[in-house]
């Protein structure tokens, strides 16, 4: 087996060096604070004195640390893994970090002939301790099919984006989603209580709808957008319009500030000054896409499979 360095053993990085310790690779660890060290010693683990050291006493070097600052220091400063590495050495980045510093970073370790990869990984704290994690993976195939079996020991949805910085860009594309998501449901909600309904029969009402499943939004997408076909609409511009100028117009007579939903409005409404109105609502996807200069489809993609963002199946 590997052996396998780990460099970072936070709130992520603790879970997954265990699930890996668990796994049966003998590992070699290094974090600027003792107290997350122990338990990978105690499970015994080697400790190394800087993340150079690391390298060079492993096949695989992970790092798991807060953000690029971090993540630059510890690839390539002083006594960083750069320095350690030698030629068929395997680094992986599993912080969620900038692309294109991990692009950046890529060509020093080609150069040493070793390989690097970005996996960042989407599950929380609770995901990296139960093996309940997506690993999102940019770099060549070759060495990702590779140590494929050593991700899986901490990852339960592992997934192959494409080339370097592949995976970290799908990463930030998740969580910005995820959290416009949230302040549209925190708008939402705070409208729908201060408007008199009690919060959970409110929680209860939206998920028994075709929000709560979440299946409109994913199949719809797939047989509207990834196509480039808006018509026939199963729910129209002008309509979507009328109910977010509702909600916007109940907000206002509630004073419940609401952005994003003002925002959405304004957008439906240029796609009604387009001639939009009887189209399907998600026909805004070309404003956005006329003002991206990218178009965004995928004709391949099954509306009836399209199934969730992330699934709980893995066949998906
Ligand atoms: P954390 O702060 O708990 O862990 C980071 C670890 O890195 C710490 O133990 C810290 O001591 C160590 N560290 C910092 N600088 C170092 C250095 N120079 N050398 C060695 N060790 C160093 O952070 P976390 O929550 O585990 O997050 C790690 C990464 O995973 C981040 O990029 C985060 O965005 C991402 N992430 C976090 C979550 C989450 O729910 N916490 C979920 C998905 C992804």
């Amino acid at each position: 087996m590997e052996t396998v360095g780990f460099i970072g053993l936070g709130n992520m990085g603790g879970g997954m060096s265990n699930n890996i310790q668990k796994a049966g690779y003998p590992m070699v660890v290094y974090d600027l604070r003792e107290e997350v060290i122990k338990p990978l010693l105690d499970g015994g683990a080697r400790l190394a004195g800087s993340p150079a050291e690391v390298a060079r006493l492993s096949d695989v070097t992970f790092t798991s640390l807060p953000g690029p600052r971090e993540v630059e220091a510890v690839a390539t400063g002083p006594e960083g893994v750069l320095e350690g590495i030698s030629a068929g050495g395997i680094y992986v980045d599993l912080s969620t970090s900038r692309p294109t510093l991990i692009r950046e970073i890529e060509p020093k370790f080609r150069a040493k002939g070793a390989h690097v990869l970005d996996a960042p990984v989407s599950g929380g704290k609770s995901g990296a301790q139960s093996r309940n994690l997506a690993v999102m993976v940019g770099g060549e195939q070759e060495i990702f099919e590779r140590i494929k079996p050593l991700l899986e020991a901490f990852g339960d949805k592992v997934f192959y984006a494409g080339a370097i910085g592949a995976g970290s860009v799908a990463k930030l594309v998740h969580n910005m989603i995820g959290h416009g998501v949230r302040q549209a449901i925190a708008e939402g909600l705070t409208l729908g209580v201060k408007a008199g309904v009690e919060p959970e029969a409110l929680w209860q009402c939206i998920r028994r709808g075709s929000l709560g499943r979440m299946s409109g939004l994913h199949e719809g997408i797939a047989r509207t957008v990834f196509r480039g076909e808006f018509e026939p609409a199963s729910f129209a511009l002008n309509l979507s319009r009328k109910d977010v100028g509702l909600a916007t117009d109940l907000g206002r007579e509630f004073n419940v500030p609401m952005p994003v939903a003002n925002l959405v409005e304004q957008i439906a409404i240029e796609g009604m000054n387009r001639g939009w109105g009887d189209r399907d609502s998600s026909v805004t996807f070309l404003l956005q896409e006329e003002q991206a200069g990218v178009e965004v489809r995928a004709s391949g993609v099954d509306p009836a499979k399209a199934g969730r963002f992330i699934s709980t199946h893995p066949e998906e």
